[in-house]
């Protein structure tokens, strides 16, 4: 599948909206993976209906007061709006790839939190409290995402021990999405993936996205049940990362 194929036949919407065929969206995940565009359309795509999502914790976390009367209001709050939105949600639209983001843009947001000097205790309570409901959200296993792109997050000091990710026998890949260190910058990046002394994958060429984070997939046929080990090389030079995690079959 190509990138003017993807474009003509607009399939990023059709992906996130669940609407294509098993081999299609295989074909579709391949090709996101590694380019820039198609990855920052489907974020868009994702993060417009994790929107909709943030405003339901929302009222989750805060009750509303009886509403006053309201003469207008924005399309996002109108009923019409948000039926069409949960038929969109129970149809699955809402990947792990979102909850992914959410959680980089979150964290991001409680750096920026801390840096402010005024209201930060409120800011910062805030975004701690969002991105802890956004882990317990992504921990939960959901049925109807049976099928779709498992995704582990490496990180490399992990105070729980080594991850451990089940790669159901339809998935084509295991998604990936690790931050490189701040101090370890560079244009492009190296990862290796070893079980045991074997190396099962090397992906070389790297690039950070746009949430600085490195987002790559390995095909399932690769991974066997067992401990692995992810090393993260600046492309050509030392290695600036090292992670663990177990995967299940
Ligand atoms: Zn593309």
């Amino acid at each position: 599948m190509t990138h003017d194929q993807i474009e003509r036949g607009e399939i990023a919407e059709l992906y996130v909206r669940g609407r294509l065929k098993d081999a299609d969206r295989a074909a579709f995940e391949e090709h996101y993976f590694g380019c820039d565009a198609c990855f920052e359309e489907v974020q868009r795509l994702e993060q417009f209906i994790a929107g909709v999502r943030e405003m339901d914790l929302e009222s989750i976390v805060e009750p509303a007061p009886v509403p006053a009367p309201v003469i207008v209001m924005p399309v996002w709050r109108q009923p019409a709006f948000l039926g069409a939105m949960a038929a969109c949600l129970a149809m699955g639209v809402l990947s792990g790839w979102a909850l992914l983001v959410d959680r980089a843009r979150l964290t991001q947001e409680v750096a920026e939190a801390r840096r402010v000097s005024t209201d930060a205790a409120t800011r910062l309570q805030m975004a701690e409290r969002e991105l802890a409901m956004r882990r317990a959200a992504a921990a939960v296993p959901a049925p109807s995402l049976a099928g779709s792109l498992p995704l582990l997050m490496l990180e490399a000091t992990r105070a729980d021990g080594v991850p451990a990710i089940e790669v159901p026998a339809g998935s084509a890949a295991l998604a990936l999405w690790l931050e490189p260190p701040p101090a370890a910058d560079a244009t492009r990046y190296r990862l290796e993936v070893l079980h045991g002394n074997d190396v099962v994958v090397m992906l070389p060429g790297l690039r950070r996205n746009s949430y600085g984070a490195l987002a790559v997939s390995v095909p399932a046929e690769k991974l066997t049940a067992g401990a692995y080990r992810a090393r993260l090389l600046v492309d050509g030079g030392a290695m600036v990362g090292d992670y663990r995690f177990q995967v299940t079959r």
